[in-house]
């Protein structure tokens, strides 16, 4: 019964001298009483700029410590946080602009990948519903000092450092009663989904929504603040901010409980969070299953030293068992916990417990969380199903999203009348309610009537010696309306991988209309942001390459 902002001032008051947040790239540090300090600060500068509480601010920019000092100011004094997916280009920030009728935009410096001010700029001039554009420091001129200075400037633009130096307008006492004022089921927070089925949602959620699941996925990974005995957990985040999973299994989980946060760089790069662990003592290490993979696949694995790490959470998608094994053995990560969810139920629903056997922690995504329910049905007929049988899971209680942002009717095709949302995910629940995925239902392969789910293939795959990482999809097929391609990145090193191979690998080991037909070799699968493979893609392109 708190909300976001409250609760940060609660938590930092324990142990103010306390490390809350750390940035690898630019070697800056805040404690958990600087960081009350700066989130207030730029709290009022927000309230001085004109932002009232329910106003959206958006931020587009890949991982940094400021995106974090936002989303703690925007907690505090009521605006809600918009995040954009730093691969946005163009069309689709004026289509998240124009779609929650954007008043602020916190924009990311310029970076080798995308020109982020003359877009903002561009929706800026656009004259829609966005009034300003606030620039962040470049992170190179940010090492050292606390904000750079001014740059270029237009009409309606300003600098992070020009803003925060408006919080001088706005008194303490102004901002206390703003935060007096708030209540925990006042929206605070839109984040799009990934895009990995098509093009993101708006999910609208709340203090209630956030905080109270990052504090229960903190509780299930005992984190613990530097007034604990075990010591403060430090959580090195390499998943993205605007993500659910860098904002809330991330930054709400570990600074909910005291645990510090590291941030190893901008966009994941794998030799950047082994190194983040090393330098800082990471206890925790987070990543979607490819990150993983790309870890232990680093030609110098072996010289990163990884003994403080103790947890972590892998989610995001379908982890193969074999990844997840050599996490737990080589990455010492002995607790590491799976998390499964969705944007739509802030994130997480179900999890797996550090006393879950390995095979449960390795096969499921364990059991549901506290004060949520769930339940497997039939696509067919809504009846739940019996225990062991696939059908669509489904989520009910407090993380169950407002709604999708001002989308009434997508809105009441995921949320039921009876409050469950319907994840669209295939999953089946075991007699002592551990949850295995199976995959969405819309990548499920009909092959000639059959339903296969590509996830068992892959799986099978993945064991083969010549295999780094394989996605399986459905492809047309004029006989068998879809046949299964693999999609294949080998290991470096090895040699050409035919389809003669793969099928004769199958031949005898895996039923006979589950093998693939076709077989691509490739250097890598398009992904969203987040992390997830973007199997519509490959579909498509696939198709195209088969006609
Ligand atoms: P979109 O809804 O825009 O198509 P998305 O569903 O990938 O994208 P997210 O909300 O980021 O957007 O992801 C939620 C989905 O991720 C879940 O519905 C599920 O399919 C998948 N997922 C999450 N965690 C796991 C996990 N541990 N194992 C398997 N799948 C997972
Ligand atoms: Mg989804």
């Amino acid at each position: 019964e708190q909300t976001i902002g409250a609760n940060f001032r609660l938590v930092a008051g324990r142990t103010p001298g306390a490390v809350a947040m750390e940035e690898a790239l630019t070697g800056r540090s805040w404690t958990y009483a600087e960081m009350d300090r700066d989130t207030d600060e730029l709290a009022r500068a927000l309230m001085a700029a004109g932002i009232e509480a329910g106003d959206r601010v958006g931020i587009w920019s890949p991982n940094c410590a400021e995106w974090t000092l936002l989303q703690y100011a925007t907690s505090k004094m009521g605006a809600i946080l918009v995040n954009i997916n730093p691969a946005y280009r163009r069309h689709e920030l004026e289509f998240v602009v124009g779609q929650c009728g954007m008043k602020m935009l916190v924009a990311a410096p310029d970076d080798e990948r995308s020109d982020f001010t003359a877009m903002a700029r561009g929706v800026l001039e656009a004259a829609g519903s966005l009034e300003q554009v606030v620039l962040l420091p470049d992170m190179a001129a940010a090492a050292g000092a606390r904000y750079d200075g001014a740059g270029d400037l237009r009409q309606g633009e300003s600098t992070f450092a020009a803003l925060v130096q408006r919080a001088g307008e706005v008194s303490a006492d102004d901002l206390d009663r703003r935060l007096g004022s708030l209540a925990p089921d006042d929206a605070i927070n839109l984040q799009y989904t990934s895009g990995t089925t098509g093009f993101p949602k708006g999910v609208t959620l709340s203090h209630r929504n956030l905080l109270n699941n990052g504090f229960h996925i903190g509780s299930l990974l005992s984190y613990a603040g530097a007034d604990s005995e075990t010591g403060q957990d430090k959580v090195v985040i390499a998943v993205p901010f605007f993500h659910c999973f860098g904002m809330v299994i991330g930054n709400l989980a570990a600074l909910s409980h005291g645990a510090s946060t590291v941030v190893p760089g901008r966009a994941f790069k794998a030799d950047e969070a082994l190194a983040a662990v090393q330098r800082y003592g990471g206890t925790s290490l987070y990543g979607v299953p490819t990150m993983f993979i790309a870890e232990l696949a680093l030609p110098d694995f072996a010289d990163y030293d990884l003994s403080t790490l103790r947890t972590g959470v892998m989610a995001g998608s379908t982890c193969p068992v074999e990844v997840m094994k050599r996490v737990i053995s080589e990455m010492n990560m002995s607790e590491v916990a799976i998390c499964y969810g969705m944007t739509e139920t802030s994130p997480v629903s179900t999890m797996t417990r550090v006393d879950d056997s390995l095979a449960r922690r390795t096969q499921t995504v364990g059991r549901t969380m506290p004060h949520l329910e769930s339940k497997i049905v039939s696509p067919l007929d809504g009846a739940v199903v019996a225990r062991g049988e696939q059908g669509e899971l489904c989520t009910r209680g407090y993380a169950v999203m407002q709604g999708y942002w001002n989308d009434g009717a997508k809105t009441a095709e995921a949320i039921d009348e009876g409050g469950w949302m319907h994840t669209g995910d295939l999953a089946s629940m075991d007699p002592d309610g551990y949850v295995r995925i199976e995959g969405r239902i819309k990548d499920l392969v009909i092959r000639g009537g059959e339903n296969i789910s590509p996830r068992e293939i892959e799986e099978f795959l993945y064991q083969h010696p010549s295999v780094q990482d394989v996605q399986v999809i459905g492809v047309p097929d004029e006989k068998y309306g879809e046949e299964i391609m693999a999609c294949i990145i080998l290991k470096e090193g090895v040699g050409p991988l035919t389809v003669d191979d793969v099928r004769e690998y199958c031949t005898g080991r895996i039923a006979h209309y589950k093998i693939p037909r076709y077989v691509q070799v490739r250097s890598s699968f398009p992904m969203t942001v987040s992390g997830k493979v973007r199997k519509v893609e490959m579909r498509a392109e696939a198709s195209r390459l088969i006609e």
